[in-house]
């Protein structure tokens, strides 16, 4: 029986980053995966192809609506190749998820191809797609078994035409009318791709706000725009009821009087959240213990109720986010070795790429509220820039929250062209516990959607913004 100090069950950002810091740090370390492919949900069926159907949806809205501002014509009609578009899609989650089995080589990570279960606490057993068992011994064991995505209790999701994102990442048409069930993060990003694409969308949210845990602000610009590209949106809107009826899905839902209303459709995704996966882990074996949430309980250090067993990513509390997943397989590494690593939850940045994109970092202006903290606010607007006007890219701003006496940066909310790639400026800027005046004081480079970030810290402490 092959033993190692470290197993690893899941290959997702949390898993396969935890697999190489432990070989990194001298571990004989091993990582097991159900499916053929290494990277999980965020390089198989969650960031990667999604953000590859975004960049492409985008050039074709643009080749087919904003060429022409830039003089650019194009002789003939633009044609969509939607199979050419998510082959495309496909051969970049190929490149990625090969790179992933490339690092775990050059680690000298074993890898085993099966669903991982525990026979005790030390001992694991994978179960491969062909029927053949084999058990390893394992010091530590990391979960990092991630997320699927979670539906109504009285939805029937055939994945035909009541879909998840997983099949809307891959289908052979463009919905004619696509029925979205959550104006959350992937509601949003896919709807706008299909949207983009040519699909009338509807966005039936639950709550009075899409992205409802971003700053209110976020919602209330992301929903203007995007309104504006044609969204439809059905706000406070509690859906009772779904059916496939052949080649239609009718929603029923209550509106906020009470009110009955029907939406009709081709396509529904459903896109109300994710569950944490435990499925077939056999946790019990070991004694973990997983809570009601479905989550697998940890203490401060990641650790489970069983001492040699940790646990990281989605399969545990917190944002479902890749970069928080890989943030706790470094840590929980680091703590097998020995070290004494650290992770600021605050700092642990929300990005929703659609466009114009989404950025968050610390708290928002409703929690800073609740929390009752005196803090001052500076806000510019993207279109003030020159860089804006030169690209077109004119919606969204960045807004600096700040503590009022001390002038310490405790929250940074953009919207606009970049501030995916932006926001890690607010980021470094928190981690070093930087005022607004620090912010104000540094040369950021002109033209660059970076300047908002200058001009908001400056709006933060005292009417001094240059360019409004
Ligand atoms: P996962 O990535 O879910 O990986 C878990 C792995 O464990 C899977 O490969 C699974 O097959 C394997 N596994 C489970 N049980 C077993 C077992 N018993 N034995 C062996 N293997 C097992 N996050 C971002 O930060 N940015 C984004 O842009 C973003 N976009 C997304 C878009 C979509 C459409 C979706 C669905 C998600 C997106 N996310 C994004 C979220 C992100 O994908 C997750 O937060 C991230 O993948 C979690 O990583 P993880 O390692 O915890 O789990
Ligand atoms: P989400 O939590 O972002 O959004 C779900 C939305 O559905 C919320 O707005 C919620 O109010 C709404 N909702 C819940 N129940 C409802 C109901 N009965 N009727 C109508 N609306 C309802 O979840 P998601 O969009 O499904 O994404 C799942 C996870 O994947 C998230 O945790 C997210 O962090 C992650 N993800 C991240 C990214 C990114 O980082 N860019 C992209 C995609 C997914």
């Amino acid at each position: 029986m092959s033993t190692y100090d470290v197993a690893v069950i899941g290959s997702g950002p949390g898993g396969y980053v935890a697999a190489i810091r432990c070989a990194q740090l001298g571990l004989k370390t091993a990582i097991i995966e159900k499916y053929s492919t290494m990277g999980g949900t965020c390089l198989n069926v969650g960031c990667i192809p999604s953000k590859a159907l975004l960049d492409s949806s985008h050039h074709y809205e643009d080749a087919l609506k904003h060429f022409e501002d830039h003089g650019i014509e194009i002789p003939g009609e633009v044609k969509l190749n939607l199979e050419k578009m998510m082959g495309r899609k496909a051969t970049v989650v190929e490149q990625t998820t090969k790179g992933i089995a490339f690092l775990m080589d050059k680690n000298k990570i074993n890898t085993y191809e099966g669903v991982g279960s525990f026979k005790d606490k030390t001992h694991i057993n994978i179960a491969s797609a062909e029927g053949e068992d084999v058990t390893i011994e394992a010091k530590h064991t990391i979960i990092a078994t991630g997320s699927k995505p979670s539906s109504l209790p009285f939805i029937d999701l055939d994945k035909e035409r009541i879909i998840t994102s997983t099949e809307a990442l891959k289908l052979k048409e463009v919905p004619k009318h696509m029925l979205v069930i959550g104006g959350g993060v992937i509601g949003l990003e896919l709807g706008q791709v299909y949207k983009r694409l040519g699909a009338e969308v509807t966005v039936i949210e639950y709550m009075d706000r899409i992205i409802p845990t971003m700053d209110a602000a976020q919602s209330k610009e992301l929903a203007k725009v995007m309104k504006k590209q044609k969204v439809k949106f059905a706000l406070s809107h509690k859906v009772t009821a779904v059916e496939n009826t052949g080649d239609e899905v009718v929603i029923k839902a209550t509106d906020k009087k009470g009110k009955e209303v029907e939406f009709k459709g081709d396509y529904c995704l459903v896109s109300v959240g994710r569950k944490p996966f435990t499925d077939g882990l056999e946790a019990d074996n070991a004694g973990i213990k997983i809570n009601d949430r479905k989550q697998v309980e940890v203490n401060e250090h990641l650790q489970t109720n069983v001492e040699n067993i940790y646990a990281i990513g989605d399969v545990i509390k917190g944002a479902m986010l890749a970069h928080k997943a890989e943030e706790e397989g470094v840590f929980v590494a680091e703590t097998i070795a020995g070290q004494k690593p650290h992770i600021d939850y605050n700092l642990i940045p929300g990005v929703v790429y659609t466009w114009p994109e989404v950025a968050s970092v610390g708290k928002t202006e409703e929690q800073l509220k609740e929390d009752r903290v005196e803090y001052a606010s500076g806000q510019f607007p993207m279109r003030a820039l020159g860089r804006s006007r030169a690209s077109g890219d004119i919606d969204g701003f960045v807004k600096i929250l700040t503590n009022k006496e001390t002038d310490e940066v405790l929250g940074v909310h953009m919207v606009g062209a970049r501030v995916a790639d932006l926001i890690a400026e607010a980021v470094v800027a928190m981690e070093f516990r930087a005022s607004a005046e620090d912010i104000a004081r540094m040369s950021h480079a002109h033209p660059t959607y970076a300047e908002a970030v200058k001009e908001a810290a400056l709006a933060a402490t005292g009417d001094r913004a240059l360019h409004v």
